[in-house]
């Protein structure tokens, strides 16, 4: 039985890049966020939500809701293409981007980037059949997925049962990556064979579009330059302070959720 350990803020402090006199937008991290589509822009909104309230300096936008994207965040460099997008040092790939042709195409871009990648939604659906799960097995930078009990299902071909932790170690040791299993005591799981169990959260979060949220902070972290492990527990950590918060102030909905990390975040208006 491995041990679960469990992460607190003293960590999440100590692990999030401080800010100083020599910062410059560059040096902090660029994450890209290919996720959204015509048909779903608000997930391509909320991801980038998250990411703008993580540590990087900038964020860059593949996909198809580039006009829903800048309308709601002018600060966004924004493409149609992940091949078109320049540098970044991790993606988010998945959420709201469909299942289709050329869905497959922008996930393979992503998979092939020699950097960090986060795979959500659709981007978890898209491995069950077809190649990229091989891609993925077979990358050598870091890759975390984040999957609820149900795409967890569909992803490792059992449930998560009553052994989360058992499940998720076996998936990211099938995988290769990061296993994020969401819930209401999220798990983290590496392919190492090490297990967390986040502290933090509400059910309030139990609504759509905060999974959105949750993997652009990630990624904006990982971009930041933490190690995946770190990077997905203060994610999940946030984003369950950050879904009290929201709640303190009554129903809650996703760009709530993203709100109120600006907040909870180190440094941020809550935590000073
Ligand atoms: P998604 O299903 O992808 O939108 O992600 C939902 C988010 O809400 C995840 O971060 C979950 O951990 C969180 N969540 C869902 N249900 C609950 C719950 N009952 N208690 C706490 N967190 C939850
Ligand atoms: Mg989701």
């Amino acid at each position: 039985e491995p041990a679960v350990r469990v992460p607190d803020w003293t960590d999440i402090e100590g692990w999030w890049p401080a800010l100083t006199a020599a910062s410059e937008k560059y040096t902090r991290g660029v994450v890209g966020i290919a996720t959204g589509s015509a048909t779903y822009p608000g997930a391509a909104v909320l991801s980038v939500a998250g990411a703008l309230a993580g540590p990087t300096g900038l964020v860059r936008y593949a996909g198809g809701a580039r006009a829903e994207v800048l309308h709601h965040h002018p600060s966004v460099i924004a493409t149609d293409r992940v091949a078109d997008a320049g540098r970044v040092q991790a993606w988010v790939c998945g959420s709201g981007l469909g299942t289709g042709d050329e869905a497959r195409t922008e996930l393979r871009c992503v998979l092939a980037a020699p950097v960090p990648v986060v795979l959500d939604a659709d981007g978890l659906s898209l491995l069950v059949d077809g190649s990229s799960a091989e891609q993925l097995r077979h990358r050598r930078a870091p890759t975390v997925v984040t999957p609820h009990d149900r795409e967890f299902a569909r992803l490792a071909g059992e449930q998560p049962g009553a052994d989360r932790v058992g499940a998720a170690l076996r998936l990211a040791s099938w995988m290769n990556a990061v296993v994020l299993l969401k819930g209401d005591r999220t798990v983290v799981a590496t392919p190492d064979g090490r297990a967390y169990a986040n502290p933090t959260g509400s059910p309030a979060l139990a609504t759509g579009g905060t999974g959105d949220v949750l993997a652009g902070l990630l990624g904006s972290l990982l971009a930041g330059g933490l190690a995946p492990e770190r990077a997905a527990l203060a994610a999940a950590y946030l984003h369950g302070l950050a879904g009290r918060e929201a709640a303190r102030h009554g129903p809650v909905t996703a760009p709530d959720v993203a709100g109120a990390l600006r907040s909870v975040v180190p440094g941020g208006a809550a935590r000073q």
